[in-house]
């Protein structure tokens, strides 16, 4: 049958790509939850609520509907019926993204859509907090490390953006790990029954291989 499969770790571990692979071997679904928290924070910015302002935050998040729909060209991100695919990646909504995950009730709404999605097994769910909360029953979970270098390395490599230098990016994504790993609610953490991968000099095919053989056994 059918199983789920949590994989967690810091920003540019390789997660997603990771994960897309994984669920296209298997035929199981994608679920980028990191997109979501982006969809939320770039409704949220256009709103104009920063994170300082809870409540104001609370009162937008019931009217949040956010979607992701499959796509021959991956996956398409819609919020509240616009498609934001594109717009999620900017630096504006990365540098952001964290501030706002970090509160409670926002996280609240995003994680019972996410279980939902996970119901009827078959899912391959990416993010922060998915093997020790969203999911903590997953059959299988993968916590992915690199180094912060060649995680910076790797988003320089994709990045259209011009203007971004290889060491503010590592700065970026040093500061990124840091709120998302001491905020309060769910924080960035391995679940003790995950799988460590750390990734720094393995390519994407080995990881994939890796992950889906523990799958079959
Ligand atoms: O995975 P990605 O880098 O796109 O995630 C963007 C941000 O969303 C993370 O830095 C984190 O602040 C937040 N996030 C989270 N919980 C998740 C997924 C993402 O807090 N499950």
């Amino acid at each position: 049958g059918k199983i789920n499969i949590a994989i967690d770790g810091p920003a540019g571990a390789g997660k997603s790509t990771v994960a897309r692979r994984v669920a296209e071997a298997l035929s199981y679904v994608y679920v980028d939850t990191g997109a979501m928290y982006r969809a939320a924070t770039w409704y949220l910015m256009k709103h104009e609520v920063l994170p300082e302002d809870v409540q104001e935050v609370l009162q937008h998040v019931p009217k949040m509907v956010i979607e992701l729909k499959p796509d021959p060209s991956g996956q398409k991100v819609i919020c509240n019926g616009v498609d934001v695919t594109v717009e999620i990646r900017s630096l504006d909504v990365t540098g952001n993204v964290s501030r706002y995950a970090s509160i409670a009730g926002l996280r609240e709404h995003l994680t019972s859509g996410q279980r939902r999605m996970a119901e009827c097994k078959g899912v391959v769910m990416d993010g922060r907090d998915i093997g020790t909360t969203v999911l903590p029953d997953a059959e299988l979970k993968v916590f992915m490390t690199a180094s912060v270098k060649e995680r910076a390395l790797r988003r320089f490599k994709e990045l259209r953006e011009v203007g971004i230098t290889l060491e503010q990016l590592e700065r970026d994504i040093a500061a990124r790990d840091k709120l998302d790993e001491e905020r309060e609610v769910s924080p960035l953490r391995r679940s003790e029954d995950a799988m460590m991968l750390d990734t720094t000099y393995m390519d994407i095919d080995e990881v994939v291989d890796t992950i889906v053989s523990y799958c079959k056994t």
